[in-house]
Formats: C-alpha cells, structure tokens, sequence
C-alpha cells in the first residue's frame, strides 16, 4: 500500500454507524486530498456526514472501509498533531485566558519549554487581538473573543493540522468575518494544513484553496472546486468577478 504524499488524504473511505434500528451509511468511497500547509473547506447539508469527516481524521473513529492517512501515516488512532476547534468553544472558567491557552501543554508532549509555550501562547494572542486580556477569565470575553481564544489554544503546540468544525457558525456577521481575517493573519505567521467545515459558502472561498461539496446519501464528494484568488485575501476579493463566478458555481 503506496503512503501518502499529502498531509491528509481519505481514499476511498466508506462508513456507516451501527444504530439500533441498522447501519446508517453516512460516507460513501469518499476521496479527499489536501496538500501540505494548504487550506481545504468542506460544505454539504446538516447530517450528510462533516463532524464524521474530522472524527476520521483525527482518529477518533475508525472506517468500516478505506483509508486515512495523515503526514505519510494510516491513521489508527487519536493524534496529537492534529488541533481542534469547534462551534461552542469549551473554556475552562476557573481558569485565566492564558492558562486556557496553554491547556494543551500539560497533555501533548512537546520539545517546547513551559516559558517557550508562554511566550507563544502570548504572542498567538496578541495575533488574535486579544493583548491585554491574558488575565482575564472566560466570562469576561465575547463569544468572538472566546472563539479567538480558542484558536490559540488549537495551534498552541504547533499540530500538523488544523480542523474547524464550523467555527464561526454562532457568531454575527461582522464577527466572523473579523474571524476569517484573523485566520489569514495566523497563516501567514505560521502556515499549516487546515480542513474547515464550514455551511458559510463566502467563508470557504475567502478562506480555502479547495472548496469539497458533499452531497448525497451517503455522502460523496460532489464536486471540488479550485479557488483561484490571491494567497491573502482581503473581503473585497470577495466581490471580484472571479469570486462572484465561484460563488456562483458552488
Ligand atoms: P454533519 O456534521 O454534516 O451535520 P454528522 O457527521 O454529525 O453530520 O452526522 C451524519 C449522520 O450520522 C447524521 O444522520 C447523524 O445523525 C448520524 N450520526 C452522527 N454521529 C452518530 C453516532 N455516534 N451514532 C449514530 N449516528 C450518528
Ligand atoms: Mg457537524
């Protein structure tokens, strides 16, 4: 079996829950293949099988059928190198924002010293917009603050790869897209491989290099849409004919 060139690849990956009532076949043969420090989005429909995507990937689950592969690896367990973030960011309330930062230090093992994790986990939040709030706790935060915040927290110990699983879905308008901005910035000080779920069609052109469209029942890749827009984006790229077309396609 030929290893992997990209940092996550899914071949052929077939999987169906076991349910009282039967299988529930959710993914059916899907194929995804996304290079190194590249930024893949996946969009489809509530319940057509996303979350169950990034289970896969980041080896919480296992496939009935097909192959994960992660960093030239089969994935066969949960990994390290993969960050996380989701909807509703769990911050722990008793503690400061820095010290929720620094969470995942005391559980991956990393070459990095505590005062080397401290200095990045301030600098990560100084990136986000969150200088001067590294004392304070949760409560006190925003929901976009907080989603801020647990975007330091995802990257903190420098994983191969970023999953967003619908991370911005709960904020208003103007907030994710300061959120999308802030993604732009975090990547451009320290490039990593990214999948994001995302029902936001603007969201994945303005932050991907691939748009995966998964549709049907099980869920197949419908369609992979290249986006051919600057590295950087800027939210006016948004309204460029380009953009508009791809939009338009999705
Ligand atoms: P999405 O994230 O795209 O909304 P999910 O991957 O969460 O979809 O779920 C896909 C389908 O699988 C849904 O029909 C959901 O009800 C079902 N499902 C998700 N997790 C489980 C589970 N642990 N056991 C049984 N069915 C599940
Ligand atoms: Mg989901």
């Amino acid at each position: 079996m030929a290893s992997s060139p990209y940092m996550i690849e899914l071949r052929e990956v077939t999987h169906a829950y076991r349910t009282k009532a039967g299988p529930l076949p959710v993914l059916d043969s899907l194929s995804i293949k996304i290079p190194e420090n590249s930024f893949a989005a996946v969009v489809g429909p509530s319940g057509c099988g996303k979350s169950t995507l990034t289970r896969l990937v980041s080896g919480l689950m296992k496939p009935n059928e097909g192959q994960v592969w992660l960093h030239s690896q089969l994935v066969t367990s949960p990994r390290p190198t993969v960050g996380m973030a989701f909807q509703n960011p769990v911050l722990l309330e008793w503690r400061t924002i820095l010290q929720n930062v620094l969470l995942p230090m005391e559980i991956v093992r990393s070459p990095m010293s505590r005062a080397e994790a401290e200095a990045r986990a301030r600098h990560l939040l100084e990136l986000v917009g969150l200088k001067g709030f590294e004392d304070k706790r949760p409560s006190e935060l925003s929901g976009g603050m907080r989603q801020r915040a647990s975007l330091c927290r995802s990257i903190i110990h420098k994983p191969d790869v970023l999953i967003l699983d619908e991370p911005f879905g709960a904020l208003d308008a103007f907030t994710r897209e300061d959120l999308w901005c802030t993604m732009h910035d975090l990547r451009e000080e320290e490039p990593f491989t990214c999948l994001l779920i995302t029902h936001d069609l603007r969201e994945s052109v303005f932050l991907a290099d691939q748009v995966i469209v998964l549709s049907g029942r099980p869920a197949h890749a419908q369609y992979v849409l290249e986006v051919d827009l600057p590295g950087k984006r800027s939210l006016d790229d948004l309204y460029s004919p380009r953009a508009v077309e791809m939009l338009a396609i999705l």
